[in-house]
């Protein structure tokens, strides 16, 4: 079996193989035309070159099959090659691939929004605008609220991750990558603390919502507020849920001070915390929901969902971009939300979410570097510490990852400290693959 001929999709065959060191040599050699042709600052977590992916694999040139506990950063939910998904993409590309909805309008994207509209939380009337990537649908609920309201400040939290683009930087908290040398940022953006349980010093999530409240007040005035933009669970900050109360108390103060409360839903969203969104955990209605990642089982789409009055605000034309909403995009993520739905996935979430929980939890039982076992269904993390400070401890973190990796295992860190491991696996992993993953963690923890 050649790499060329390796299909990817559920069939591939699900289980951890390695038959070269890794990197491999056919890696190997495609990674020196990397570093020669592609721009060094578009990095890579895993030094491998992927021919074919599904269920809960990822092969490489080379033939070694990797457990994937990462998802393309939460992105394939719904499995790499997903046959709903390469079926409904297959059909669509031999229609038409594009004709911009902004000329020439199409069904696919109607549907996508009618659903979106249906699926995201609150009972008013709804809109839906389709963009490109994560960050493009950040720039826009931005761009909404503020039309909407006539306000220009936008208030984001500490350990916020919305994007790279020039204004989603600027709402990101942290510096190195992310914004190092990037500058100057856009104005009128600024930033409170959230609610960080394991590092908040017992503060609950109405004591936390109040102190972001009262910093918002005092720096800026609510009633020049525009929008607040949070991650129901923050992603790259750390997989860092809330305390309860936090959020709703953050909702209530936006309602009664007429500001805009944007959801970034983009990592959280889409059945991956159990939930067909982050938010239903807590009961909050938020007015706009920013959403992308897992949309479309891999192919590039992004949304703002929200009320009809807010979305409806801004001019004609003023919202909008070329490849917005592409049809072949659209054909993906109605497949995909449709296998997230027939295909049981949202249950498997929190099938996943426990047996990881479990799993992880007998783990820090008898290794106290393990401070805290976090999350919500699929989307589960441990944050690595000191064992007598409890102070991050990026090293660690590092070399579990480097033994996953060089054992067979895509995993992922995150944080504001580089010291928590997130596990995202497709939801479409097995059982015994999952525990196979989880136990080479173990594994690396121990050697660690
Ligand atoms: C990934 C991410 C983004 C940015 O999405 P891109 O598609 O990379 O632009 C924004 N917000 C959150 C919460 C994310 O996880």
């Amino acid at each position: 079996m050649t790499a060329s001929t390796i299909v990817g999709g559920p069939d591939l065959v699900q289980e951890r193989r390695l038959t070269t060191e890794i990197p491999g040599p056919r890696s190997r050699e495609i990674l020196a035309r990397k570093h020669a042709e592609v721009a060094h600052s578009v990095g890579h977590t895993l030094p491998i070159i992927v021919a074919a992916a599904g269920g809960g694999t990822v092969v490489d040139v080379d033939g070694n099959s990797f457990i994937d506990l990462g998802s393309g950063i939460a992105v394939t939910g719904v499995g790499n090659a997903n046959p709903r998904v390469v079926k409904a993409v297959v059909d669509q590309v031999q229609r038409f691939t594009h004709t911009a909805f902004t000329v020439a309008p199409y069904e696919g994207y109607i549907e996508v929004a009618r659903k979106l509209n249906a699926i995201t939380p609150g009972n008013f009337t709804k809109r839906t605008a389709l963009f490109n990537s994560g960050a493009e649908a950040v720039e826009n609920a931005v761009k909404i609220a503020r039309n909407a309201t006539g306000r220009q400040a936008v208030v984001a939290f500490d350990h916020a991750f919305h994007g790279r683009t020039n204004l989603t930087m600027a709402l990101t908290a942290k510096n190195a990558p992310y914004k190092q040398g990037f500058g100057p940022f856009v104005p009128e953006l600024y930033r409170v603390p959230a609610s960080y349980p394991y590092r908040d010093g017992g503060l609950s999530g109405p004591e936390a919502a109040r102190r972001s409240i009262e910093k918002i007040e005092n720096q800026l005035g609510a009633k020049s507020v525009a929008a607040i933009i949070i991650e129901p669970i923050q992603g790259e900050g750390g997989f860092i849920v809330p305390a309860p109360g936090f959020l709703p108390a953050l909702r209530e103060w936006t309602a009664r001070n007429g500001i805009v409360f944007i959801a970034d839903e983009i990592q959280s969203g889409f059945a991956r915390t159990g939930a067909w969104f982050a938010i239903d955990h807590e009961r909050v209605i938020p007015d706009l929901v920013t959403m992308a990642k897992a949309i479309a089982g891999g192919l590039p789409l992004s949304a703002v969902t929200g009320r009809a009055e807010l979305m409806d605000a801004p001019q004609v034309g003023g919202i909008g971009g070329t490849y917005g909403g592409n049809p072949v995009a659209c054909a993906a993520a109605l497949a995909a939300l449709e296998s997230y739905e027939e295909d049981g996935l949202i249950e498997r979430a929190c099938h996943i979410g426990e047996v990881l929980k479990s799993r992880l939890e007998s783990l820090r039982a008898s290794d106290p570097r393990i401070g805290e076992v976090r999350g919500r269904g699929a989307m589960i993390a441990i944050e690595l510490v000191d064992r007598q400070t409890n102070e991050p401890d990026a090293e660690l973190t590092a070399r579990v990852l480097k033994y996953a990796h060089n054992n067979g295992v895509i995993l992922l860190a995150c944080g504001t400290y580089g010291n928590v491991i997130r596990f995202l696996p497709p939801l479409t992993i097995c059982d015994p693959l999952l525990e196979e993953g989880i136990s080479i963690v173990a594994e690396g923890l121990s050697q660690s």
